[in-house]
């Protein structure tokens, strides 16, 4: 505090000027600020950086006391999956993090928007971090909690990255993967994606006799570093990143395991509670997007491409046909048609999809046939789901996809678009026609 005074009389402000200033500002406040929060705000208004002039105490780990708001100056050693959770009408996002500085070891847990640091991938295994205020909820084992006065920073700092000892990452390449190999890094491109799907677990809780349920979901991606290739099996909170993904990402895993597909009897990689996976990490040896595409995607004329074959293709969009949504039952596979859309049936209520089997489960998925061609030929092509909301532009199709299709036609038609697709034989009109798999440019 002496030392703010004396830069601020060296900024030509007497001791007169300040005291009013200072209790001006208190006024501002209606009293709630302090003589040293209200001294602190004039310092900053005349341009004096507070940090630079009361440097922030960083305290040991082993210094802590239960219940006390600290700052403290960590690694983090992993990071484990973030959660959300609902309790009593509170819902809200937590992840934990094993940090350690040269003390000690302890749990830094993060809460809501903290927990943007992980999942946006700004903080990564080893990177060290200043956590200012604190809260310290438990000694042993040490827990500190983040709250609203939480600031959290990743930092370069050339003496702690000597003092704090970093954890021994294990990174391996895909071609080096064992079956029930754990807590490794890896990285890899994102060469396909596959749907999300949600599932419930059953699990008993201690002393109770029934099984508790619980929402899961489970996404997948096939993965190539170069020296193979994979299919990563994301869970839960890491499941829902796949929603952000897009072919040619490069993604990292922290803290994954190998697991033997029981069907395919091929090696798995795993990013369970224990691990997570950040999209786009900061720094990575990677082969570029486009030649990890190139070698895994043919490049094709649409006469030249066959069935089955995955290729990328560079064609104009010639016309759209149609947008509408397909809806699925789940439970029996067969196509479900609005009530109203066939006649309605007695009993039901208009609007809610249901199956003639009497399952409700109906997966709804948006689809837009279009027509595509290059200089060698013409085809039929389907988009769906994610594919046709990326071709339309648009977050979801809503109630009339056909209004949302005319309004984005014109400007669509004569597009050159950049597209990985499967050709498939139609099983209707028996002709080879295209489902778009990978919408990569459009132009
Ligand atoms: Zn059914």
């Amino acid at each position: 505090v002496d030392e703010l005074i004396r830069k601020l009389s060296e900024k030509g402000l007497s001791e007169a000027e300040l005291k009013q200033r200072v209790s001006e500002k208190q006024g501002e406040f209606g009293g709630l600020l302090t003589e040293e929060g209200a001294l602190k705000l004039v310092a900053r208004e005349h341009g004096i950086s507070v940090e630079e002039v009361v440097p922030v105490e960083y305290r040991k780990l082993v210094e802590l006391q239960e219940g006390e708001r600290a700052n403290v100056f960590v690694r983090v050693t992993q990071v484990f999956a973030p959660k959300a959770f609902e309790k009593e009408e509170r819902r809200g996002r937590v992840c934990n993090l094993l940090v350690r500085d040269e003390s000690a070891e302890g749990t830094l847990v993060l809460w809501n928007r903290d927990v943007d640091l992980i999942e946006k991938g700004a903080i990564e295994r080893n990177d060290l971090v200043s956590v200012k205020n604190a809260l310290v909820k438990k000694l042993a084992p040490l827990e500190l909690h983040s709250g609203i006065l939480t600031e959290i920073k990743v930092e370069q700092n050339q003496e702690k990255e000597k003092t704090i000892p970093r954890k021994e990452e294990q990174v391996l390449t895909l071609s080096q993967l064992r079956d029930g190999e754990m807590d490794f890094d890896l990285y890899a491109r994102v060469l396909d994606l596959r749907e999300e799907k949600g599932f419930v677990r059953e699990r008993r809780s201690d002393g109770s006799l029934l099984p508790v349920k619980k929402d899961g979901l489970i996404a997948s991606c096939w993965v190539s570093d170069g020296s193979a290739q994979a299919r990563l099996v994301l869970w839960d909170k890491n499941a829902e990143l796949v929603r952000c993904m897009r072919i040619g990402d490069a993604v990292k895993v922290e803290g994954g395991y190998v697991k033997k597909n029981v069907r395919s009897g091929a090696l798995e990689i795993h990013a369970g509670w224990r691990g997570r996976v950040v999209l786009n990490p900061r720094s990575h040896s990677l082969a570029g997007k486009e030649s990890m595409l190139e070698n895994t995607y043919a490049k094709a004329k649409i006469l030249d491409l066959k069935e089955n074959e995955a290729a990328i293709i560079d064609a104009s969009l010639l016309n759209i046909y149609f947008a509408r949504v397909v809806r699925k039952c789940l439970k029996c596979g067969a196509p479900v048609k609005f009530v109203g859309e066939t006649g309605g049936a007695e009993g039901r209520t208009a609007g809610a999809p249901s199956c003639e089997c009497g399952s409700t489960e109906i997966r709804e998925t948006p689809m837009i046939a279009c027509e595509l061609s290059d200089d060698s030929a013409a085809i039929r092509c389907v988009f769906y789901g994610r594919q046709a909301l990326e071709l339309l532009g648009v977050k979801e199709f809503g109630a009339d996809p056909e209004t949302i299709l005319q309004l984005k036609k014109e400007y669509l038609v004569g597009k050159k678009l950049s597209l990985v697709v499967t050709p498939k034989t139609n099983p209707f009109s028996g002709e080879l026609e295209l489902v778009a798999r990978h919408l990569l440019e459009t132009k």
